[in-house]
């Protein structure tokens, strides 16, 4: 079996670079490990998992992995045939962002500090267009599907990678090789590809869990997204079709645990006045899940033969809603280079894959530090940054180039 790139990670990243090569005349394979369409690895499942939820809400079968695709995202899903796969009524656009800092110290409501942007301000249709992670999934993969240069391997998992400068063999786990001119880590967080390359940092940490819970709201969002930076976490409701909004709450992994082993009702009640009952009254439709958050920067995401794309190549806190963003630019970088290569006939070839690595590095880096750099200065008890960060917000919301400035990177 020979091929000019095989894709490991048939994840949303991996899923986007197979089909946005469906055109390019190369050969291509793509090995998964898991049986697809499949929702992401399992969580740690909490509040309304056992409880009365399940039935309460068998018409509201919504995933509770939420992503916020970026109007860049969306052209290049568009380019590949998968966003026209999508139903779109279970898509809602974010038409304004609201960013609070802390509460008010004397009325401890949340109007100390405020940043929003809005879509009609930066002449856009929408900021990002909220979607199920399943949905996106299951889109890919009938694109995928249809592929004829695309052989699809699943569930399959690898054994052995050799890297030499002429090629790269892949043995899978039943013994099939697949030689290949580059090899693309697509495959997550705990990349096997990455460690096959070299290629290593140490993870920092985060120490936060981002947990996430989908419920219906009382009061309609209005095509709003809102975020409450706390000392305590970060607690973010982004708008969802109908009355409902997704939830990405990062806290404490103590803190994570107690919300997960709370009763529906109970974890409504808390996100509810976490959120200033911006809301109103909240009902939980589907179970909490928590996610563990860390920080990882690679020095290179390309070696002999490989070039690292998505959760593989970089991770980030989800403050931003930045990750699988990344990992399409990521994605879409990299099958352009593929495309344009002109009269280089080597798809792996190192010159290649160097200006891959250099053209990625800026955004990556820029979306790491932002988002550090926030979650550090937010949560964090020290009276003189919780002045200098609630001034801040407020004045960045003053300066209006400065705001389309910050709102340019995340719209790509
Ligand atoms: C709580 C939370 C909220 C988030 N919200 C957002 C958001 O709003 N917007 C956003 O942009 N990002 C968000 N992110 C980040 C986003 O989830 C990730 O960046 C994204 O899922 C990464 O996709 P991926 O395809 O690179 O990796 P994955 O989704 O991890 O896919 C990897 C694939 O590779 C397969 N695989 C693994 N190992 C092997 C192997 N050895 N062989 C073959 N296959 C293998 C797996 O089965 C899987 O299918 C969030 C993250 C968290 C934790």
């Amino acid at each position: 079996m020979q091929y000019d790139v095989v894709i490991i990670g048939g994840g949303l990243v991996g899923a986007s670079l197979a089909a946005a090569l469906k055109d390019s005349g190369l050969s291509l394979a793509l090995v998964e490990a898991g049986a697809y369409p499949h929702s992401n690895p399992s969580p740690a499942q909490g509040a309304g998992a056992n409880d009365s939820l399940r039935e309460a809400s068998l018409d509201d079968d919504w995933d509770s992995r939420i992503y916020a695709i970026s109007p860049g995202s969306r052209r290049f899903l568009e380019q590949s045939g998968a966003w026209s796969q999508l139903d779109k009524s279970r898509i809602a656009a974010v038409e304004e962002m609201r960013v609070f800092g802390d509460p008010n110290p004397s009325t401890m409501l949340m109007t100390g500090s405020k940043l929003e942007f809005s879509a009609y301000q930066m002449g856009v249709a929408e900021l990002a267009c909220i979607l199920e992670n399943r949905a996106l999934q299951h889109a890919l993969w009938q694109v995928l599907q249809q592929q004829d240069n695309l052989a699809i391997l699943q569930p399959a998992r690898c054994a052995a990678l050799t890297l030499s400068d002429q090629a790269a063999e892949l043995t899978l786990e039943d013994g099939r090789t697949l030689t290949a001119k580059l090899i693309v880590g697509a495959d997550g967080r705990d990349s096997w590809v990455r460690n096959q390359a070299g290629i290593s940092a140490a993870p920092v940490d985060y120490q936060q869990h981002g947990v996430v819970a989908n419920f219906s709201c009382t009061l309609r969002h209005r095509g709003i997204a809102h975020q409450w930076f706390q000392p305590d976490g970060i607690l973010a409701l982004l708008p969802l079709p109908g009355n409902r909004v997704s939830m990405v709450w990062s806290v404490s992994p103590d803190r994570s645990k107690e919300l997960l082993a709370l009763s529906a009702e109970q974890l409504c009640a808390q996100v509810s006045a976490a959120s200033q009952h911006t809301l109103g009254d909240m009902q939980l439709i589907t179970p909490a899940a928590a996610f563990p958050l860390r920080l990882l920067t690679l020095p290179q995401i390309s070696a002999n033969r490989v070039a690292l794309i998505g959760d593989a190549a970089h991770n980030m806190h989800p403050l931003a809603g930045q990750g699988v963003n990344t990992g399409f630019r990521d994605a879409r970088q990299l099958a352009k280079l593929l495309i344009d290569r002109g009269g280089c006939s080597d798809c792996g070839d190192a010159q290649l894959l160097r200006r891959y690595d250099r053209k990625r590095r800026e955004d990556i880096y820029t979306m790491q530090a932002t988002t550090y750099g926030l979650k550090n200065l937010f949560c964090n008890d020290d009276p003189l940054l919780r002045t200098l960060r609630n001034v801040g917000l407020n004045a960045t919301n003053q300066i209006a180039p400065l705001k389309k400035l910050l709102m340019q990177h995340a719209l790509n």
